[in-house]
């Protein structure tokens, strides 16, 4: 066992402080996750913009007792722990993973590849669970921190690992494979993109190869021609060609399913039960290493039957009563529910937090500590109720101290439980598959009408970063979540930006910011449109509000009095729209010493043409005016507020007027005002809804209002739920628009209507219920707005309120 004593000969560190005498038996690296404090280490990682050594104490007073630290911290204030000091952190991790792993005389399998290692590594877990105790990475956990941790799950109980590994820049599949060492190697693929982080295909395969260089075995598909020629050596491969070792010798593609006759030694003949190409290529990979280790073809078949599509992804719904349901009915194992309950913690919208969870499934000598464990992770995750769905957790009733029911079916909750008493919380579903639990997250979801618009958080958290790594770690970071937060959902999106801790958050109104204020929204928030009315409310819910001119100077001081306020000063420096002129800046200054409770936070003003290199001069010299206008009212403050210049399109292209903060928009949402780096930002949402009704018309029919869809020839359409009322414009109608339906574009015939739209799908195959998509991965919004002469910003904050939004993590 790896004990504190031997840390630092494992590191290299310096012990500091020694004062625990308890195990180390979890590594935690970020304090915002769940994690047991007895028996944890924690290890504080400093990035360019995170620095782990501000939660030691934080963590300290929550029970922790070990830390591996790479800078100086003050021992006497960690009485009764274990300090150790390394050189870095991270590689410190990495090495007590890679000790950890040693231990252990174990079959490890690693994946790499650019494509499928999650579904290949959890498909195989699936396959060999029957016959093998196998451990793998949670969720996937496959990068220089995720691995490490994946790894250390290890334990004399199992008989396999299955671990993968992700990589974006060369020199980290060298430390990844140190942890992991595996002793087979399934190699997925390799895309046809172009990562960033490498400068050549070549590279790219090579460095990625680098996870097997110890290992005998790799399971590749020898039709990757340029795979091929690096593993040929070592490969164990399947494909068409004559001296792959698993040869496909046919395929053939029914409705539902795909037979592949194979050859090895004999012929086979498998059905998969998915048709698309990535799902049998991951597929066979699963099969090729089945085979290689000597299962029969009898026992792969009865596995790859009951393979189900991975969903990975964690998505957060409204439901019934004001509250929210997470649905993750997959599976449930220790690892990915404390993955799940990391999630459930993060959303600050209500105060309860209940969770529904099936027994787990996992094969555990000692059942007992297994459920102690689950309760003692519900409690660090602040859950305040639990319905527990099992005989397991029923017979460990007792181990639960918080609100708790227990039943022994799905059936029986479903049927016995009082859903009226679900109200204003969120809930978080999770079981294992067999538990059917899609069917509590229908009874609790709000009712979908067919168009909904989805909202990928990890996209947000992505453009977030890129936008992070264009600013100096000191500059503050404003994002605005005004307008709904660009119709993605206020709430939820400042709830993301909150956990991401950014500085400040702008909304246009009092009332955007009273709801953020009441759902648990803590950061500081900026009113741009504060109105006489909405005083009392910026005043009770701490909001600050911008103040633009004398006449709302005089109102807020009659309304406050000697109370005080956080007030931003608004410059025009020549978008003329709101903000004091030069000429105002004396009485401002007057009036500000004057009434010295209003605390001016910041000033700020605003570029009028950021995005456009054509007027480069103008917003030089706008950036001029306000440094001088700003200058002169700081000289006369007694304290030094913070300064403000740039959106979002300015953040990349002004580095040098980002001044104490920048304010950051549209690139959140996914859209480069520039379009300079727009490849670096994922698009955030998903606009879909779906085929009401089918019909076959004859030439010279009409379809819809003032019949101005004609059909030229006999034609096929469809009736799609979205109109104009949900903030598809009727500016799309008659051919303007397109939506896209089956890999192919389908035009609107006819004017879009209020509720609903016609689209043309001659030639494409659909049937009623099919889903279509507005706007999303195959129609950029930018095209959208492009079509109607309008900029993105108008297409995302349309989509109406009434469109449900669904939002999920990966
Ligand atoms: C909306 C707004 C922003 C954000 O602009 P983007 O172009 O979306 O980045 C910044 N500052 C002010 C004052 C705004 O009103």
């Amino acid at each position: 066992m790896i004990d504190f004593n031997s840390l630092a000969g494992i590191t290299a560190g310096e012990i500091v402080l020694s004062e625990y005498s308890g195990e180390i038996k979890y590594l935690i690296t970020d304090s915002r996750k769940s994690f047991f404090a007895g028996g944890g280490i924690f290890f504080a990682i400093s990035g360019e913009r995170h620095d782990g050594h501000v939660y030691i104490k934080s963590l300290y007073d929550k029970g922790v007792r070990q830390f591996v630290v790479e800078k100086d911290v003050e021992a006497s204030h960690l009485p009764g722990s274990n300090l150790l000091k390394v050189s870095s952190s991270l590689m410190a991790l990495q090495a007590v993973a890679k000790a950890h792993r040693e231990q252990f005389n174990v079959e490890v399998v690693g994946i790499t590849g650019s494509n499928g290692k999650t579904i290949v590594k959890e498909w195989l877990f699936q396959l060999i669970v029957p016959y093998k105790r196998a451990v793998k990475n949670p969720h996937s956990y496959n990068s220089q921190i995720g691995v490490p941790l994946s790894v250390w799950q290890l334990n004399e109980q199992h008989e396999v690992g299955i671990f993968e590994a992700g990589i974006s820049v060369p020199g980290e599949m060298e430390k990844l494979e140190a942890i992991i060492q595996p002793t087979v190697g399934i190699f997925t693929n390799i895309g046809p993109a172009h990562d960033a982080g490498f400068n050549s295909r070549k590279q790219k395969i090579q460095e990625k190869a680098r996870l097997f260089q110890h290992t005998e075995h790799v399971i590749y598909c020898k039709d990757h021609e340029e795979i091929d020629q690096y593993l040929a050596g070592k490969g164990f491969s399947w494909g068409h060609h004559v001296d792959s070792d698993v040869r496909i010798m046919d395929v053939v593609h029914n409705e539902r399913e795909t037979v592949v006759n194979i050859r090895f030694g004999s012929d086979h003949v498998f059905k998969i039960p998915f048709i698309d190409k990535a799902s049998i290529e991951n597929c066979l990979h699963c099969i090729t290493y089945m085979l290689f280790k000597g299962y029969d073809s009898l026992s792969i078949q009865e596995g790859i039957s009951k393979l189900h599509k991975v969903h990975m992804r964690l998505e957060l719904k409204k439901a019934i009563h004001n509250s929210y349901v997470i649905d993750d009915v997959y599976n449930n194992d220790l690892a990915g529910l404390q993955i799940a309950l990391d999630f459930l913690s993060h959303q600050k919208q209500h105060e309860s937090k209940s969770v529904i969870i099936s027994d787990i499934l996992q094969s555990v000598a000692d059942q007992q500590k297994l459920y102690t464990q689950v309760n003692e992770l519900l409690k660090t995750a602040n859950v305040t109720k639990i319905i527990g769905i099992g005989p397991a957790l029923s017979r460990f009733k007792k181990l639960f101290d918080m609100e708790a029911y227990f039943y022994e079916t799905t059936a029986d909750f479903l049927k016995q439980h009082d859903f009226t008493s679900f109200r204003d919380e969120i809930i978080l579903v999770k079981g294992a598959r067999t538990f059917a639990f899609e069917r509590i997250v229908r009874t609790l979801e709000e009712k979908i009408h067919g168009t909904q618009l989805e909202i990928n958080l990890d996209a947000l958290t992505n453009n977030l970063n890129f936008y992070r790594s264009r600013m100096k770690p000191e500059t503050r970071l404003m994002v605005m979540v005004k307008a709904f937060a660009y119709g993605s959902g206020s709430l939820e999106v400042a709830n993301l930006l909150q956990f991401h801790r950014v500085d400040y958050l702008g909304v246009a109104y009092a009332d955007e910011g009273v709801i953020l204020r009441k759902n648990g929204i803590y950061l500081p928030i900026m009113v741009m449109n504060p109105s006489e009315d909405s005083f009392e409310k910026l005043y009770q819910y701490q909001l600050e509000p911008e103040v633009y001119n004398f006449n709302i100077f005089r109102q807020l001081i009659s309304f406050l009095g000697n109370r005080p306020m956080k007030v931003h000063l608004k410059l025009d420096t020549g978008m003329h729209r709101l903000g004091f002129e030069e000429g105002d800046i004396d009485q401002l200054i007057g009036l500000l010493q004057k009434h010295s409770n209003l605390e001016v936070k910041s000033i700020f003003s605003h570029l009028a043409g950021s995005d456009e290199a054509t007027h480069n001069t103008f917003s030089r010299e706008q950036a001029e005016k306000f440094e001088r206008l700003s200058g002169r009212i700081m000289q006369n403050l007694h304290h030094r507020p913070l300064r403000h210049l740039v959106n979002s399109p300015g953040i990349v292209r002004f580095p040098e007027f980002h001044y104490d903060m920048v304010r950051l928009g549209i690139g959140l949402y996914g859209l480069e005002a520039n379009k300079l780096e727009q490849h670096r930002l994922q698009p955030i949402s998903r606009l879909k809804t779906i085929i009401s009704q089918i019909k076959h018309i004859k030439e010279g029919e009409t379809v819809g209002y003032s019949r101005k869809g004609l059909a030229k020839e006999d034609m096929q359409i469809a009736t799609i739920a979205i109109g104009y009322a949900d903030g598809f414009s009727r500016a799309f109608s008659n051919g303007v628009g397109e939506v896209w339906l089956h890999g192919k574009k389908a035009p609107v015939i006819g004017n879009v209507c209020m509720d609903m739209t016609m689209i043309d799908i001659t030639g494409i195959d659909a049937s009623e219920g099919d889903e279509v998509e507005v706007f999303g991965e195959h129609l950029t919004i930018m095209e959208a707005a492009s079509k109607i002469n309008t900029i993105p910003y108008e297409i995302l904050t349309n989509v109406s309120q009434r469109v449900k939004r669904v939002y999920y993590v990966e």
